[in-house]
């Protein structure tokens, strides 16, 4: 800063002087000439024309009080009006001393007295006037994020610890806001945009704190902190912002998210405070519902506990602790089931957390695009699987893996699949990829293409949880595949539901009609089995026979029939 002052202070700045009086404003102008350039009005509404026109900043204002057309006072007010001049210092030429308090309220920042007879002093106080207002400036620009204008993180801890201190039994809150899928929409719309919502946000912002005696900070582009008095009720102030927002979108709407933090004891530091609430605010993932969450013991496990399995993921795959269990896949058409294939399921043995299912983790993963990493691993301890029993047991016995929608939106998945059957030496034949029927979603197009190129390579497709989304006749129609694997909720409700067996019915037909396979999991009763195997189903996936196991646990099914044999 001391450089910028430097490089500043060399600049010849502009003064304007405003008086009426032509041998008083040329004895103050003689004093200045030699250090700033000079201009001259000779009444108010002369000096306003000239601020309005003058192409260089004017740094300071010498303003008479007593003037023809219009007066200093006039002069004051309308400058005061102007957001890009109401920041100009102005030092009141006065003679009387009731003046001042009035030249005070309007916004004078100091006073020569006439005579000018003392020319040091009046330069004096020139410059001391200009160096304020400048360094103030200086300050400010350097308090506030450039782009949002609220304050950046740094100034922002440093105010909420003085509002602490003028307001110590108060209750009040710490807030993290943020506006979800920016740089989707910077993408889509260009960073310019993007950065006229944050800023247009941010006002909203600024609005709403001044309601509540709060103030703003931008945490980083799309986050945004806020420290306020405690509010009564946080979704009616979630809704105020949205609607102010929209407001001035016009048109163009925005989803975002709060997460809010009741501060208990205010020696807590800032930075915690804020990654309480952000932390809070980060475990909204596609809730078009509970867009504010209150933090609280409870939450902060959780959040915590997700947090640790997501930073954790890469050692884990290092370090090998993901292990890959098979789920026997029976065919049912004959007397006696035989086994016809496998699921693989992923496990996770954490050295501190314990065994965790992959209901838990698989939807962060996919939430952050990592599932990628860890399907890759899976696919390929698939396929080494494959070959393994190929080699012990002279039999191939197929693996369906799951491949999540994320998967798809890799251009090179294809490839990626080919490489992992080539070095196992195996088919593509022998891995079936299971696909969730949700998977399909809007972007049909591309995928369609991603799976037709997978079937040209010898893949198995298998079309996951059918019935279970919006779109399951869409999914069909627009695409090729081998499978169809009915959804298990429709299992659980099969002996007692007659709308439920009219549909597990239907779906029956569907796949004849399509003449694809047909599998139902989730089956663990005798019961349905017998149910499923008079509707036409196939394949029986489920507890009846088996839970997912490990490798060498599931060799006894293919051991078994090795006897029987
Ligand atoms: P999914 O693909 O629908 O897998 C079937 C789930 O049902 C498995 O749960 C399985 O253990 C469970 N299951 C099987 N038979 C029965 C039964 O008779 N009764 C009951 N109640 N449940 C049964 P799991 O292993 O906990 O996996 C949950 C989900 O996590 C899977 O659902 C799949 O969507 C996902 N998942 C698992 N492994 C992977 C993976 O490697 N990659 C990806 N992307 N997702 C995976
Ligand atoms: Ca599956
Ligand atoms: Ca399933």
């Amino acid at each position: 800063m001391n450089q910028r002052k430097n490089i500043i202070h060399q600049i010849k700045r502009t003064v304007l002087i405003v008086e009426d009086e032509f041998i008083n404003r040329e004895i103050l102008a003689s004093y200045l000439e030699e250090n700033y350039d000079v201009l001259k009005a000779n009444n108010g509404l002369e000096a306003l024309h000239l601020i309005h026109e003058s192409l260089i900043p004017i740094s300071l204002i010498l303003l008479d009080i007593n003037m023809p057309i219009m007066n200093g006072f006039a002069f004051l007010q309308e400058i005061k009006k102007e957001e890009k001049y109401k920041k100009i210092p102005v030092i009141v030429l006065t003679g009387e001393k009731d003046s001042e308090l009035e030249s005070l309220n309007l916004g004078a920042v100091d006073f020569i007295s006439k005579p000018y007879n003392m020319k040091e002093i009046i330069l004096a106080r020139v410059r001391r006037s200009i160096e304020l207002s400048e360094d103030r400036m200086i300050i400010q620009a350097a308090e506030r994020d450039e782009r949002t204008g609220v304050y950046n993180s740094h100034i922002f801890a440093e105010y909420v610890n003085k509002m602490d201190r003028y307001n110590i039994d108060g209750k009040t809150d710490m807030m993290v806001i943020q506006i979800e899928k920016m740089h989707l929409f910077s993408e889509l719309h260009g960073h310019e945009r993007g950065y006229d919502a944050l800023y247009l946000f941010a006002k909203v912002l600024k609005d709403m704190a001044l309601k509540c005696d709060g103030i703003v900070g931008n945490y980083k582009s799309e986050y945004f902190m806020m420290y306020l008095n405690r509010q009564k009720d946080y979704k009616k102030f979630f809704r105020e912002v949205e609607e102010r927002f929209d407001l001035e979108m016009q048109g163009l709407t925005f989803k975002f998210k709060m997460g809010v933090y009741h501060v208990e004891d205010k020696i807590e530091p800032v930075e915690s405070r804020i990654r309480r609430a952000k932390l809070v605010c980060d475990e909204i993932i596609n809730s078009n519902k509970d867009k504010v969450i209150i933090y609280d013991n409870e939450r902060q496990k959780n959040a915590l506990f997700r947090q640790q399995l997501v930073s954790d993921l890469k050692q884990a795959i290092s370090e090998h602790q993901f292990e890959v269990y098979y789920q026997p896949k029976m065919n049912i058409q004959g007397d006696t089931p035989v086994l016809s294939s496998a699921e693989a399921l992923i496990r996770w043995n954490h050295p501190e957390l314990g065994f965790i299912s992959p209901g838990v983790f698989i939807p962060l993963f996919e939430e952050n695009g990592d599932i990628r990493l860890l399907d890759r691993v899976v696919w390929q301890e698939a396929a080494r699987q494959i070959r393994r029993w190929k080699d012990i047991y002279h039999r191939t016995i197929p693996v369906s893996v799951n491949v999540s929608r994320v998967d798809l939106f890799d251009p090179n998945i294809a490839k990626t699949f080919k490489e992992i059957v080539d070095e196992a030496e195996i088919s593509p034949h022998d891995m079936y990829l299971e696909i969730t029927e949700s998977a399909y979603g809007n972007e049909t197009d591309q995928i369609e293409e991603i799976v037709s190129k997978l079937r040209k390579e010898g893949f198995k497709i298998e079309v996951d949880d059918f019935g279970s989304g919006y779109s399951s006749l869409n999914a069909i129609t627009s695409l090729t595949f081998d499978v169809l694997k009915l959804d298990m909720q429709f299992v659980k409700t099969l002996l007692t539901n007659e709308k439920t067996y009219n549909m597990v019915k239907i779906v029956a037909e569907i796949a004849k009609f399509l003449n694809v396979m047909l599998v139902a999991e989730g089956v663990e009763t005798k019961e349905q089995l017998d149910i499923l195997k008079k509707l036409g189903y196939q394949v029986i996936q489920g507890y009846y026979f088996s839970k997912p196991v490990r490798a060498v646990d599931f060799e006894k099914f293919i051991k078994k029939e090795d006897k029987t044999c």
